[in-house]
């Protein structure tokens, strides 16, 4: 069954490393969409539904931190969202974890290491 994962994130070169990475980690059933900060996440959320979301933390207008507290205090059942950043904080990703992120992927990433934290989410 085909799965929905929405990609928040203001790199358009990022969002096809990440895609690519998906399909890299032989996860075949996804279908993609695209958003590039926060806004145009809630944006496509009001469009559309996603079994995942997948969001970059340092984005403009809305960033990652904001945008998975919009998500999980308004959304009605939000989908899981996970973390992908280049900052290796301790202290940030903590902090969208404590407002309802569902993990984390450390960019650069493996394909093993995208099964490992998104594969779950996908079944
Ligand atoms: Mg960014």
């Amino acid at each position: 069954m085909t799965k929905s994962i929405l990609i928040v994130d203001d790199s358009a070169t990022m969002r096809k490393i990440i895609m690519r990475g998906i399909r890299q980690a032989g996860i075949d059933n996804a279908d993609f969409k695209e958003a590039g900060d926060g806004i145009e996440g809630l944006k496509a959320m009001e469009a559309g539904t996603f079994d995942l979301i997948l969001s970059d933390i340092n984005m403009p207008n809305m960033n990652g931190l904001d945008f998975v507290k919009e998500v999980t205090t308004n959304v009605a059942s939000p989908p899981p969202i996970v973390m992908i950043t280049t900052e290796g904080s301790e202290e940030v990703i903590n902090e969208a974890m404590s407002r309802g992120a569902k993990g984390y992927l450390h960019n650069p990433f493996t394909p093993e290491k995208i099964q490992e934290v998104i594969g779950p989410f996908l079944n």
